[in-house]
């Protein structure tokens, strides 16, 4: 019965060394960090820019209206 009390408080010990490590990386899941930006790279000439500048046109991106109308 010993063995199997401390078998639990090991698995336990070893969830919350997990858990904790967890907490620590800014989850996927986590909606608040929408204010991280993503670097795409424009198709036409390569430069990055990021989601919030970058402009979509025909599932492409680009980093600019010129880059946009020459592709
Ligand atoms: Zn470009």
């Amino acid at each position: 019965m010993l063995k199997f009390f401390l078998l639990i408080l090991f698995l336990v010990g070893v969830y919350l060394l997990f858990f904790r490590k967890n907490q620590q990386k800014p989850t996927k899941n986590d909606f608040k960090s929408t204010q991280d930006s993503i670097m795409l790279e424009c198709t036409q000439c390569g430069t990055y820019v990021s989601n919030e500048e970058v402009i979509i046109k025909d599932g492409k991106y680009y980093c600019s209206k010129e880059c946009a109308k020459l592709a």
